[in-house]
C-alpha cells in the first residue's frame, strides 16, 4: 500500500495519502488548503493519480484543500450525506469507496460533529476527530453530541480488532498513531468511564472556540472554495 502521513503545523492536522501501488491511484484524506502545493508535488513526484479526496467531517479549525484539488486534478470529493453539499459522492454507514484495488469502508461516527465519518481500510482506521490519541474531538458545536460520540467510539471503534491502527485527524503533542487496544486502556476520557460520566466530562471542558471557526465552517461547506463574506 502507498501510505504517507502528512502534517500541517499551523492546525496540527494530519492528512493521509493512501493508495494502490499497482494502479497508482491514491486518495487524500482531510487535505489542508495551505498544503495543496506540497500534496500535489508529492503526488506528481511519486507518479500517482489523485482519484479521491475523502473528508472525515466539516472542519472548524482549518480550510479544506478539497475544492482546489478537485479543480486541479479532476478528483472526486467524498463526504457524509450530512456534510457539505459541494462534494461529488455523499456516503453513509457501511458504504464502500474504491481507490484502485483498495476498498475503504465508511463508518458513521457522529458526536464530534453530526456529519463525522471514519474510513476503515484493512488493518487501519482513519478516525478524523472522533477518536484521537489519548483524547477525543470536542462536542460543543456543529451539532456535536457527547452521548453520540461515546456510542460511536464504543460501538464502532471499540468493536474493531484490538490491533487495528488508529490514525487520527490531529495531534498536538507529536503522536502519530495508536491502536484500539491502547485507547481502550489508556484514553483518559474513556478508560473506566460509562456513558454518563463521559457526557459529564465533555460538558465540563469549557474550551475556547477554535481560532478559525467563523472562517472555516462556511468555507468548508463550499469545499474550501468560498470564504465567508466580510462582516459589516
Ligand atoms: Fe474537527
Amino acid at each position: 500500500m502507498i501510505f504517507r502521513q502528512l502534517f500541517d503545523p499551523e492546525s496540527s492536522t494530519y492528512t493521509y495519502l493512501v493508495g494502490d501501488p499497482v494502479s497508482r491511484y491514491v486518495a487524500l484524506i482531510d487535505p489542508v488548503l495551505e498544503q495543496v502545493e506540497r500534496d500535489l508535488t508529492l503526488i506528481h513526484e511519486l507518479g500517482l493519480t489523485l482519484t479521491h479526496v475523502m473528508e472525515t467531517h466539516v472542519h472548524a479549525d482549518h480550510v479544506t484543500g478539497a475544492g482546489q484539488l478537485r479543480e486541479r486534478t479532476g478528483c472526486l470529493v467524498v463526504a457524509s450525506t450530512l456534510g457539505a453539499s459541494c462534494v461529488n459522492i455523499h456516503v453513509r454507514h457501511k458504504d464502500v469507496v474504491r481507490v484502485g484495488a483498495l476498498s475503504f469502508t465508511v463508518l458513521a461516527t457522529p458526536g464530534h460533529t453530526d456529519d463525522s465519518v471514519s474510513y476503515l481500510l484493512n488493518d487501519r482506521v482513519f478516525t478524523g476527530d472522533a477518536l484521537l490519541v489519548r483524547g477525543t474531538g470536542r462536542t460543543d458545536f456543529q451539532n456535536g453530541n457527547a452521548g453520540q460520540l461515546y456510542d460511536s467510539i464504543t460501538q464502532e471503534f471499540f468493536t474493531l480488532p484490538d490491533e487495528t491502527l488508529v490514525y487520527p485527524g490531529h495531534d498536538y503533542k507529536g503522536r502519530t498513531v495508536t491502536t484500539i487496544a491502547e485507547e481502550k486502556r489508556f484514553n483518559p476520557r474513556l478508560a473506566g468511564r460509562d456513558r454518563a460520566s463521559f457526557v459529564q466530562l465533555m460538558g465540563e471542558l469549557n474550551l475556547p472556540p477554535p481560532k478559525k471557526l467563523e472562517l472555516a465552517v462556511p468555507a468548508n461547506r463550499a469545499c474550501g472554495r468560498a470564504l465567508a463574506p466580510p462582516q459589516a
